[in-house]
């Protein structure tokens, strides 16, 4: 058995590895069948293109944005009012739904659906006022069933005053609708503003004529006052709106403030929504426009 495997093993190493002699003989005659090809350096078949010059350009640098801009310092402040509000009640919500509440809203106190606009805007954190009628120079004009007439009496004037009063309430202060008349006549402006000052109510005087005495007036019955610099929108065009909103900018720049009158319209709601979020980036901010007034005047 010990011999049987003795062979085995012998066997294996003869035909399995055999002399090294044999295989040297096994490559040569393969190598004498099959010679070695000599190597040709192939022809470039397209002469070698050189890649174009490009001038180098530095990498260019990212801006990082600064880690926490601060906001820009206010340096001015602009207070818009829409007035008029009430007679269209559509309008009126519009004004409410796409303008910010530091917008004053101006009422007109016949308006049937004053009351109830009036509450919507206390509640959308607008300051209130009550958008008086008052006699124009144009004596045809509509001042509906609640206004300061021509020819009434100060004690008339008083009372009508005070009936306004009791329509709606949240209100700080109050402006002249139309008014080119009655804000001319001492008498009349004396009346309305002992009302306002028993109250400690302001004015805004809606500027309807140059010949206004109500700054005088107020003053001397220290009531808080403001006036209207700008109309925005007596031409009801998207154009004419952009070029007051961009002169009251100018001029809030120059005087630190500006107050400026507009309407429930289409083109003047389009116009504020377009513009007031620029004001944040040029120092200007929209305010209440009892924040235009010192306390004591
Ligand atoms: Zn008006």
């Amino acid at each position: 058995m010990v011999i049987a495997i003795g062979l085995m093993v012998l066997a294996d190493q003869v035909f399995l590895k055999g002399p090294p002699a044999y295989h040297e003989q096994i490559k040569a005659r393969y190598e004498q069948a099959h010679p070695p090809q000599p190597v040709i350096q192939a022809e470039p078949a397209v002469p070698e293109i050189k890649p174009p010059v490009v001038a180098k350009i530095p990498p260019t640098p990212i801006p990082l944005p600064p880690p926490s801009a601060p906001p820009p310092p206010m340096k001015a402040r602009i207070a818009i009012i829409i007035d008029d509000m009430g007679i269209s009640p559509a309008y009126s919500r519009r004004v409410m739904e796409f303008l910010p509440p530091e917008i004053t809203l101006a009422f007109l106190p016949y308006a049937p659906q004053t009351p109830d606009l009036a509450r919507m805007a206390t509640a959308k954190g607008h300051e209130l006022m009550i958008h008086v009628p008052m006699a124009a120079m144009k004596e045809d004009q509509d001042l509906g069933d609640m206004a300061l007439r021509r020819g009434m009496t100060p004690p008339e004037i008083t009372a009508e005053l005070e009936r306004m009063m009791t329509v709606f309430s949240g209100y700080q202060g109050i402006n002249n609708h139309m008014g080119s008349y009655l804000t001319q006549d001492k008498d009349a402006m004396s009346a309305v503003m002992s009302v306002l000052e028993s109250k400690n109510l302001f004015f805004v005087d809606s500027k309807t004529s140059p010949q206004s005495v109500a700054e005088e007036i107020a003053r001397q019955a220290g009531v808080r006052y403001a006036a209207r610099d700008i109309f925005i929108d007596h031409e009801p065009t998207a154009e004419f709106v952009a070029t007051s909103l961009h002169k009251a900018e100018k001029m809030a720049l120059k005087r630190r403030q500006a107050v400026i009158i507009g309407h429930p319209k289409d083109v003047t709601i389009e116009g504020l929504k377009k513009w007031i979020p620029t004001l944040k980036d040029k120092g200007i901010e929209i305010v209440p426009v009892s924040h235009l007034m010192p306390q004591t005047p």
